[in-house]
């Protein structure tokens, strides 16, 4: 748990500690904002990194992974914020940011770092996940206090113009994601996450030529 504020929710943290020191980092926020029931945004998130919590807690992963249901994100992103505020961001691997899945097919924010965006296309193709890249101007999410810091960030989302209109208003509800649009969610985050802890083991131990 960490505090954010007198005023607002607080972060909520899992910690699954790997054989390393070097963290990656899972977030989702898990306020509301509008008219609608936030199904999508971010309902979906929350889903899907609770149910990363229950893989990871099965296996000894070689990063630490830290994954966190964020408050306050949609007031100015004051959860990410104060999550960077109190923590030491030097040795995050990786953000990966979880927000409005399901609403159709995979999207990864153009705004998004260069390396991990072409971790996720090629992982795409090989599981046979459709997926695209989508810029979404005038927004921000918890990804971006960490790419502030200087932390690679990759902010999968789904949405495209028209799902825009449905966010934040009456029209975010049950309706608004599809049981394919969440597998397929699924699917990718999984694998990605499988992938990039694996990848992080090589990485940590090339730099560590005593282990
Ligand atoms: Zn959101």
């Amino acid at each position: 748990m960490q505090k954010i504020g007198e005023d607002t929710a607080d972060n909520i943290i899992c910690r699954i500690k790997g054989k390393h020191d070097f963290k990656i980092v899972v977030g989702a926020h898990y306020d509301r904002i509008g008219g609608g029931y936030g199904v999508a945004d971010n309902w979906s998130g929350i889903v899907l990194i609770s149910r990363l919590i229950a893989e990871f807690k099965l296996i000894k992963p070689e990063a630490t992974w830290e994954i966190i249901a964020f408050g306050a994100e949609e007031s100015a992103v004051l959860g990410s914020k104060a999550y960077v505020r109190d923590n030491n961001t030097d040795g995050i691997l990786a953000m990966i940011n979880v927000d409005t899945l399901g609403m159709g097919s995979v999207r990864i924010d153009s705004r998004s770092d260069t390396h991990l965006k072409c971790i996720a296309k090629d992982l795409a193709n090989r599981i046979g996940i459709k997926m695209s890249s989508a810029s979404l101007p005038g927004t921000t999410g918890d990804w971006e206090p960490f790419k502030r810091q200087g932390v690679s960030v990759l902010n999968i989302h789904s949405l495209d113009r028209r799902s825009m209109r449905k966010v934040h208003t009456r029209k975010d509800s049950a309706r608004a994601i599809s049981d394919d649009g969440m597998q397929d969610a699924w699917l990718f985050l999984f694998n990605l996450s499988l992938y990039l802890d694996h990848k992080s083991g090589l990485v940590i131990e090339m730099s560590n030529p005593g282990i």
